[in-house]
């Protein structure tokens, strides 16, 4: 079926709107490198003062042109753009690519909303502003002001920066990295991220998606459609991944949520792999592009140094894909093809004395054998072997693997050595089989196949709605305190509306005044006796905590004691009354928290509890909300993960009840979007269950 995108990207005729005769210009540039890159479509300039450029007719206005346009790429001044729109949209015109800059990026947000407020009128898509241009190279159309096409591939790389993208191209000839295409997005006023991942997964030409990303503005939107790509692989490098400073947060979740941090959560959960520079966006690219995704997490190396196998067994480990040593058999059968002085366990070292044919078997042996799911191969240039030789059983050792395997395993290379060395890299890459300049960076590519390859065994969560949650009883809740306490929540309203949604609280009464706790005859001692207060934050501080209460008289001098410790610290504290709750027993304690992202909305943290956690930041993130499983990966990558499972014969604590909860609070921080930060903390965890003991939300204001 026709895609309206197929207008933008693979446009029939392309009308330039601010063509140019001079040689210095844009308008010039886009029209010349059209003609260059031997697009075989339409080309229209289109210019009130000229009849004709580089040879081909100029047309005064673009409604004078009979033909269809597909695209018009517009290069006039910012502040004649949405004339320009009214006129492609008259004329029928699909798509416009704006390259022209001054929009929202110098906070003229105005000019961009009427941009975009024109095209849909007319049911035109905006790719930009603020852009370079469109580069499809199967289609030979260079529709930008960057010279020339990229090397030819397979690789669909898409940069919010367009001077990083003019870069990168005329590096792709220098690293021989093939694309397919090179996208400039700009400032994303209607077509980003998301649209463009769900436009190219059914791209022929496109088998990596990669995106350069300086901020995503629609991080829901790009996490739904993210996690339905299993098709394609989508790789991004994310910029500005420092901590955001200290966001003034009054909850511990707020103050651990960096940027850096969220981004990487969301991409987790978008299915999106992450490359931490340049240079690995390009190695992960083009492993992603050629090789399929590693299935299985066991990893052979092959090489002929002991020195680069230990750098790719570091690597290995480094990367989340740690080597283990083979199955007797096949180390027995590798060790036929090697001298005694070799080793068969991982790294398989063949020697130095190795030449092609040895490198050729062992691969064999390892692609064929069903313990192997992918193999990196490394070579030290020596005078026993040719790498152009190597770099030809390489490829037969894969052909012969391609035909005889049902799942197809992937292989990264890695040649260190001179000429000789460059141009077998050359040809081998040709071939499809990736090779890099380092054992690490070809276990780094690697470990991409490998984390593409658990994103589609994973499959992605569909959050399931818990239904036996009290949603209108927690409406009711903050209605009451929005109209009654001035949006202030306080310890026993956090608890009652986890209560609400299927959360184990420590039971908790407010006493206003000492008289109250008279008449509170079903007390169960020991409890527990809080400060609650506006005014105070950490209550344990102030000694505004005081545990293990065990009858009535302590808990009266508990009071007493209470009141005095907060006055003395916090003089003009408005003081509720005090929180009485039954003393759980002593637990594993966990925090569990939600926070607002500005791009993705509520955010969930978990981290181990206890007064270090700031300092430790051994915490993770989900964007909520979420299902269980996901609650489980979060714990997974904490050291809650050994705390839990029972480290040091200690008993350890109910994971499944716990990441049930993280789960049902990440529907609720999602089912009432003026939750502003949550904080659980701490949640104790039993062996058998667990129990919220302190609770906290602020609302937005
Ligand atoms: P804050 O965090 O404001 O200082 P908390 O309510 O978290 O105050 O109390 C401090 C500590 O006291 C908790 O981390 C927990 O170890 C313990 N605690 C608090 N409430 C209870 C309770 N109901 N049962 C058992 N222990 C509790
Ligand atoms: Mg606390």
């Amino acid at each position: 079926m026709e895609n309206l995108l197929d207008s933008m990207f693979k446009p029939k005729s392309i009308a330039i709107v601010g063509a140019s005769r001079d040689p210095h210009s844009i308008g010039y540039s886009v029209v010349k490198n059209l003609l260059d890159s031997k697009y075989q479509g339409k080309i229209f300039p289109v210019n009130p003062k000229a009849d004709e450029i580089l040879g081909l007719k100029c047309y005064h206005n673009i409604e004078d042109i009979e033909e269809n346009v597909d695209l018009a790429i517009i290069t006039v001044p910012a502040a004649l753009t949405p004339q320009v729109a009214e006129e492609c949209g008259r004329k029928g015109v699909k798509s416009l690519a704006v390259i022209a800059s001054g929009f929202s990026e110098v906070g003229r947000h105005d000019l961009e909303k009427q941009l975009v407020d024109i095209s849909r009128k007319y049911g035109m898509r905006v790719l930009g502003p603020n852009i370079v241009g469109i580069m499809n190279n199967p289609l030979r159309m260079n529709a930008s002001f960057a010279p020339h096409l990229p090397y030819p591939g397979k690789i669909n790389l898409i940069s919010q920066s367009g001077a990083l993208l003019v870069a990168l191209d005329s590096r792709t000839w220098v690293d021989r990295v093939g694309m397919s295409y090179l996208i400039s997005i700009g400032n994303m006023s209607d077509l980003d991220f998301a649209d463009l991942i769900d436009y190219f997964k059914n791209d022929p030409d496109t088998s990596c998606i990669s995106l350069y990303v300086e901020g995503i503005k629609n991080g829901r939107k790009f996490i739904d459609v993210s996690k339905r790509v299993l098709e394609k692989p989508i790789l991004a490098l994310k910029s500005g991944v420092s901590e955001r400073g200290s966001v003034a947060a009054a909850s511990h979740t707020g103050s651990l949520a960096g940027s850096g941090k969220v981004y990487s959560a969301a991409f987790r959960q978008a299915g999106v792999v992450q490359a931490d520079n340049l240079e690995d966006l390009f190695d992960k690219s083009l492993a992603l592009s050629m090789q399929p995704p590693m299935r299985g997490e066991n990893l052979l190396i092959i090489t002929n140094g002991g020195g680069v196998g230990v750098l790719a067994t570091d690597a290995a480990e480094k990367f989340g894909i740690p080597l283990k040593e083979p199955p007797d058999d096949l180390k027995n059968e590798l060790k036929k093809i090697m001298p005694d002085f070799g080793s068969a366990k991982n790294p398989v070292d063949i020697t130095g004395m190795a030449d092609a044919e040895w490198y050729g078997k062992a691969l064999k042996i390892a692609l064929k054998h069903p313990w192997v799911d992918a193999v990196t191969v490394l070579y030290c240039e020596t005078s026993v072997s040719d790498p152009r030789d190597l770099a030809i059983e390489i490829y037969e050792a894969k052909l012969e693997a391609t035909e005889c395997n049902k799942i197809q395993k992937p292989i990264t290379v890695s040649f260190i050595g001179g000429e000789v060395t460059e141009r077998a890299t050359e040809w081998l890459q040709k071939k499809g089989i990736p090779v890099f300049r380092s054992p690490d960076r070809a276990v780094s590519a690697m470990s991409a196949l490998r984390q593409y390859g658990r994103f589609i065994e994973k499959g992605f969560d569909e959050f399931q709605k818990f239904w036996d949650v009290d949603y209108e009883g927690v409406r009711e809740i903050l209605k009451d305190i929005e109209i009654n306490r001035n949006g202030y929540v306080n310890e026993i309203d956090a608890k009652n509306i986890l209560s609400k949604y299927g959360i184990p609280v420590a039971k908790t009464v407010l006493a206003r005044s000492k008289d109250d706790l008279n008449n509170m005859n079903d007390i169960v001692f020991p409890v527990v006796a809080k400060i609650v207060s506006k005014d105070v934050i950490h209550k344990s501080d102030v000694g505004g905590v005081i545990l293990n209460i065990k009858n009535m008289d302590e808990l009266k001098n508990a009071y007493d004691r209470i009141m005095e410790n907060v006055k003395s610290k916090i003089p003009d504290a408005s003081i509720e009354g005090i929180a009485v709750q039954e003393m759980a027993p002593q637990g594993i304690e966990v925090i569990v928290g939600s926070t607002e992202d500005p791009q993705f909305g509520p955010t969930m943290m978990f981290g181990l509890g206890g007064i270090f956690v700031e300092i430790m930041k051994d915490v993770s993130f989900r964007i909520a909300p979420f299902s269980k499983s996901i609650a489980i990966d979060m714990i997974n990558e904490t050291k809650g993960k050994a705390v839990l499972s029972g480290a040091r014969g200690s008993k350890g604590g109910d994971m499944d009840k716990l990441a049930e909860a993280i789960s049902r609070i990440s529907q609720l921080v999602s089912d009432f979007p003026e939750i502003k930060e949550l904080d659980a903390n701490p949640i104790m965890v039993y062996e058998n269950g667990i129990k919220v003991v302190d609770a906290r939300i602020i609302l937005k204001r």
